[in-house]
């Protein structure tokens, strides 16, 4: 099997494993008595490193059940902590975060200001900021195009305007360095299993004050943000295989950016009329190409057969391909694409894994692009 999907999941890191068998067996930690001490003992040791990790204080670190539920509470909880019913957010954020803001905007009638992206992926006109708001979020490099986008400059645009600021880190932590107290946001997302910990843990760092409000209500574990006990093997895994992460981060940046330039090369060589949607500055195993007039789906089930796992850059829901809703707020046409192929790298990749690829692109699209002519 060829995996090339690196973005969607990651496999996890063997000390991710290890820490997660050490502590299969931890009690609850909210416990008072001796297993639940040693149980709240490693999980505040998980706390201290991923704080470390992220230039965050441990008091910051809320474990969750995933990204998902990390962005849920960034934007939902600041936004009800808030009298305001102003929202300001980026028409490329992961669904986590505009599901979010559509449901307060129904639910709620917030009142959203978008930040909208240029053809390239890039956010470039922060002037919403300007005007405060319950809560803003723009994410920190797109998940399908891995275009990274002026987080820095919109912490700094927000908090003049006095707006908490949410940012979607869930693909950059652990492929790019994060210090939360540089950056200046009020809340970020992270994803354990984006940089080879366990599916199912999520990290949210939510800065002291203004803290958000809880999105499920409960025992009141994590600082009352997040109230449920905490998986405490999950978050001690989740440690080990950020501390790895960030510790071969350097070397893995320049072999990755290596690996997706031969990649690109190879493609853009092998098949006529290429686009290469992924401009820089973006995060090193991503390339995103779009194949005028194919079919997503006909691609990824032949490269499927071939032994080779990559993504749609079109989203499929209910059976329906659609137009990914970045590319269309990207303004990219359904020609274009309907026809997008997301290849992701990352630690397992090797050079035998893009030559496979390259192997069968050829042959790929251009029955893909038959296949996109009967549509
Ligand atoms: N945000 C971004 C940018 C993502 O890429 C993802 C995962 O695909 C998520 C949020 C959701 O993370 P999780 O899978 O942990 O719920």
């Amino acid at each position: 099997m060829v995996y090339l999907d690196h973005a969607a999941t990651t496999p996890m890191r063997q000390s991710a494993i290890d820490a997660w068998v050490a502590h299969a067996g931890a009690r609850n930690p909210g416990s008072a008595y001796a297993s639940g001490r040693g149980a709240n003992a490693v999980l505040q040791e998980a706390r201290e490193q991923v704080a470390e990790l992220l230039g965050a204080e441990p008091v910051e670190v809320i474990f969750t059940g995933s990204g998902t539920e990390a962005d849920n509470i960034g934007v939902r909880g600041l936004y009800g902590a808030s009298t305001s019913k102003r929202v300001v957010c980026s028409t490329i954020e992961h669904p986590a975060v505009l599901e979010a803001v559509r449901t307060l905007e129904a639910a709620d009638g917030a009142q959203v200001a978008w930040l909208t992206a240029g053809r390239d992926g890039h956010v470039r006109d922060l002037s919403p900021l300007d005007q405060p708001a319950a809560v803003a979020a723009l994410m920190w490099a797109n998940n399908e195009t891995g275009a990274i986008q002026p987080v820095r400059e919109a912490a700094e645009r927000a908090a003049a305007a006095g707006t908490p600021l949410h940012v979607d880190a869930v693909q950059v932590v652990g492929r790019i360095p994060v210090d939360f107290h540089a950056l200046g946001a009020t809340t970020l997302a992270a994803s354990a299993h984006k940089f080879g910990g366990p599916r199912g843990t999520g990290i949210l760092l939510a800065r002291r004050s203004p803290a958000p409000q809880p999105v499920i209500v409960g025992g009141g574990q994590e600082r009352g943000i997040r109230s449920g006990t905490v998986d405490v093997a999950s978050a001690s895994a989740t440690a080990a295989a950020l501390s790895e992460a960030v510790l071969d981060m350097e070397a893995e940046t320049t072999r990755v950016t290596q690996l997706r330039g031969y990649l690109v090369r190879g493609v853009v060589a092998a098949v006529p009329n290429t686009l290469v949607t992924t401009a820089e500055p973006a995060l090193a195993g991503h390339a995103h190409f779009m194949f005028p007039g194919a079919d997503a789906d006909s691609m990824i089930m032949l490269l499927d057969v071939a032994g080779i796992e990559a993504s749609a850059g079109s989203a499929c829901s209910a059976g329906v391909v659609r137009l990914s809703h970045v590319l269309e707020a990207m303004g990219v046409g359904r020609e274009e694409g309907m026809g997008a192929l997301r290849v992701t790298l990352g630690r397992t990749t090797q050079r035998e894994d893009v030559d496979a690829l390259l192997a069968v692109i050829a042959d790929t699209v251009e029955r893909a692009r038959a296949a996109g002519a009967m549509r």
